[in-house]
């Protein structure tokens, strides 16, 4: 029995030998996981800071039960149902366990698709699989809110409707006449509100001018109530201000120049237009429905910079972990 499939073996190119191999090496010896030891007991720490707790129902009356893959289980009496510390994290139920730790890093390296792919040996789509497995587990986090003098303004992507052929195995052929199918004219807008505390919010609202009522549906309710908006002249931000009801200083770029009593401007917000922008160059236009995944990838890159690389990698991984967000391939199909 196992003599004809070493046959097999034997009659596979080299190459897809040494893929067979290494793949049967990480089922046998999860040696790899050593990198990502360290990570499960804060990992646990973190998510059950406040007491063991089920994961899928929140009820307390959790017990210990036994070990699978020198990995702690746990069965809630309530739902029934069992976990472990990484159920309902994006690294959990993983065939490569080990390389999550290396992908974190490619992570905050802010590598492409295809490199990270390269670089872990994994399949394109499964990169793009953990990529955003990762982004939504991280914005589930939310923002913080925005206290003090609040610099707001929008800036403008491409409207891209593909990141569907990553996903899908056969993506259909296209003609030349098509090849501008995926980009429209239209451009999406994302309002980015900054605080003097270096606190950020950047969300996507909708196409073309942004309405008052966007503006609010993304940051509204992230903005402290004693805050003070500051805006250029546009009358979206001026109704905004009054249906939250803060105080508002308006810019007029051109007339006035771009600081205002010496302290009103929105120089902060323009520059991490910028630095979005020019760091969004490496992707080649993202898909919209992506959008905000990437907005908050760089959020999260922008809050952690003065950190070592080492620092960074870790909170990146904790943040992930951190609550309990069930994503599927097939979720993530469907979004
Ligand atoms: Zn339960």
């Amino acid at each position: 029995m196992w003599k004809d499939v070493y046959t097999d073996f034997m009659d596979l190119p080299k190459h897809e030998q040494q893929k067979l191999f290494n793949l049967l090496k990480e089922d046998f010896f999860s040696n790899e996981d050593t990198d990502m030891s360290d990570a499960y007991t804060s990992i646990r720490e973190m998510r059950f800071n406040e007491g063991l707790g089920c994961v899928h129902c929140g009820s307390v009356k959790v017990k210990r039960n036994g070990k699978y893959r020198d990995r702690q289980r746990y069965l809630c009496r309530d739902c029934g149902k069992s976990f472990n510390d990484l159920t309902n994290t994006p690294i959990s139920g993983t065939r490569y366990l080990g390389k999550w730790s290396t992908f974190f890093h490619l992570m905050v390296e802010g590598y492409t698709l295809p490199r990270i792919a390269e670089r872990l040996e994994i399949h394109l789509s499964t990169a793009f699989y953990w990529r955003h497995k990762v982004l939504f587990a991280l914005r589930s986090l939310g923002f913080q809110t925005l206290k003090g003098i609040v610099e707001s303004d929008e800036t403008f992507f491409k409207e891209s409707l593909k990141g569907r052929e990553v996903v899908d195995r056969k993506p259909k052929k296209r003609g030349g006449r098509d090849k501008k199918r995926g980009i429209s004219n239209l451009k999406i807008a994302v309002v980015v509100a900054q605080d003097r505390n270096g606190q950020v919010i950047a969300r996507k609202t909708g196409t073309g001018r942004v309405r008052a009522e966007e503006i609010d549906a993304v940051i509204g309710d992230y903005i402290d109530q004693s805050s003070l908006l500051c805006t250029d002249t546009a009358t979206n931000y001026k109704k905004f201000a009054l249906i939250k009801n803060l105080k508002h200083e308006t810019i007029n770029l051109s007339k006035e120049g771009y600081v205002k009593k010496g302290i009103y401007h929105l120089q902060h917000v323009n520059s991490y237009h910028k630095r979005l922008k020019d760091w969004m160059q490496r992707f080649q236009g993202v898909a919209t429905k992506y959008l905000d995944n990437y907005l908050y990838w760089f959020y999260v890159l922008q809050q952690s910079k003065k950190m070592t690389t080492k620092q960074r990698v870790n909170q990146m991984l904790l943040s992930a972990c951190q609550k309990s967000n069930p994503i599927t391939v097939n979720s993530l199909r469907k979004f």
